[in-house]
């Protein structure tokens, strides 16, 4: 059995972001709340899609005050803003931080409960008002996922997920990436990497899914280095293409045990999103790699690995391939180099049994287990 329900338009070309505003006027919006970041918004981003929305005679109520790994107070303040400017639509420009918050505004605008109450799988009772989403690095995948993440008072990342968070419409426009640091493509790029392999490797197997996953992970084999190295237009676009068939795949497909592990070292150290699961991609893949040797052989092959002789040796030889790029592009080894503090391991082991990846990952996994991946991460040997 296979199944895909994914109800969002998506459009892709340079300079596509311009014409966001007749977007808006054909979903009838008289006032669109523009969702962003200061960082977006210094990079100067919003001057041509403002432009547009104001051109279709639509007015604009910016909410800047988005954080990373948005918490409850942040989207909080966003769905009351909404609410005070009187909106009808929303749009979200940024990376995952600020499509996040856009997404869970407009979700508690329209479910008056407790965010918490929404927390896991099929919670969300009601559609959110008219979202568009504009992704301006090459990660997360958020601006098509059915999911958002937020962060609750006790640091834990909580996804909230549902069809209704899957916005109406998603414009990428790779000119927007041309102001992103390169540190940013490397570890956005790297988030956008373990999507595809996480939801091609895990236990849920769909064949959209599966074409999807393999074509960004040869994607970003191919454009990743030079995207960061250069920040050409043509690899760049390939990276928002490639970040955007990974958030399709594991919308349908989901995770692993990366994410499960990942979201507490960015929860309660702080650690991005991105560098977090780029640090700890190789020691879950050569944990995973027996599980389903079949799966991370296709990924070594996707990523350009010379043959090898079996799907054993492949698997191997593709860890190694994700442990040079990450070296190649400056990410750390360990978790140790980022300063993050081994005594919240066991908080982190706590945590990390609370994701639901954890059941589809492609190897059982225990207690110890997750134990002794976060110790070789923090200790990087
Ligand atoms: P981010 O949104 O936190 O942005 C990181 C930094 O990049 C910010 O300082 C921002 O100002 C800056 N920036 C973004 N685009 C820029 C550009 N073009 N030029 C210059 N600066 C720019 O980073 P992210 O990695 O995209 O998002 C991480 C968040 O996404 C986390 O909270 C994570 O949990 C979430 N996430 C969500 C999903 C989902 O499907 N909902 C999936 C994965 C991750």
């Amino acid at each position: 059995m296979s199944s895909i329900f994914l109800p969002v338009r998506i459009e892709f070309g340079i300079d596509s972001s311009t014409r966001v505003g007749s977007e808006f006027s054909s979903l009838k919006c008289k006032k669109v709340m523009v969702v962003s970041d200061k960082g977006v918004i210094d990079s100067g981003l919003l001057e041509g899609i403002t432009k547009s929305i104001a051109e279709n005679n639509i007015e604009i109520a910016l909410y800047d005050g988005v954080l990373p790994d948005p918490n409850i107070e942040c989207v909080e303040n966003a769905k009351n803003f909404y609410i005070s400017e009187k909106c009808d639509g929303i749009l979200a420009v940024g990376g995952g931080s600020s499509i996040d918050t856009a997404k869970a505004a407009g979700m508690l605008v329209t479910n008056q409960e407790p965010i918490t109450n929404m927390a896991g799988v099929g919670n969300v009772k009601n559609q959110l008002p008219p979202l568009i989403t504009i992704p301006t690095t090459c990660g997360t995948g958020s601006e098509v996922t059915n999911v958002t993440v937020v962060t609750d008072e006790n640091h834990f990342k909580m996804p909230i997920v549902s069809s209704y968070l899957i916005p109406k419409v998603a414009i990428l426009d790779p000119s927007l990436l041309l102001s992103l640091p390169p540190k940013l493509v490397a570890s956005t790029g790297m988030d956008a990497l373990t999507h595809a392999i996480e939801a091609l490797t895990n236990n849920i197997q769909n064949w959209y899914a599966d074409s999807c996953a393999l074509e960004a992970i040869r994607l970003i084999g191919k454009s990743l280095r030079p995207a960061t190295a250069n920040g050409n237009i043509t690899d760049l676009s390939q990276m928002l293409y490639a970040s955007t068939l990974a958030g399709v795949a594991f919308t349908i497909s989901r995770l692993g045990l990366v994410h499960a592990m990942s979201h507490p070292i960015s929860g309660l150290a702080g650690v991005p999103h991105g560098v977090a699961n780029a640090v700890l991609l190789p020691y879950v893949m050569s944990f995973n790699s027996i599980g389903n040797p079949q799966g991370y052989a296709m990924v070594a092959d996707a990523l350009g690995v010379q043959k090898q002789e079996n799907e054993i040796a492949a698997a191997r030889a593709g860890v190694e391939e994700v442990i040079k790029l990450n070296h190649q592009l400056g990410i750390p080894k360990s978790f140790k180099e980022l300063g993050v503090n081994e005594e919240l391991i066991p908080q982190m082991i706590e945590d990390t049994f609370k994701s639901g990846n954890v059941a589809i990952n492609p190897r059982r996994v225990t207690k110890n287990d997750v134990e002794q991946i976060y110790k070789k991460s923090f200790s990087g040997e």
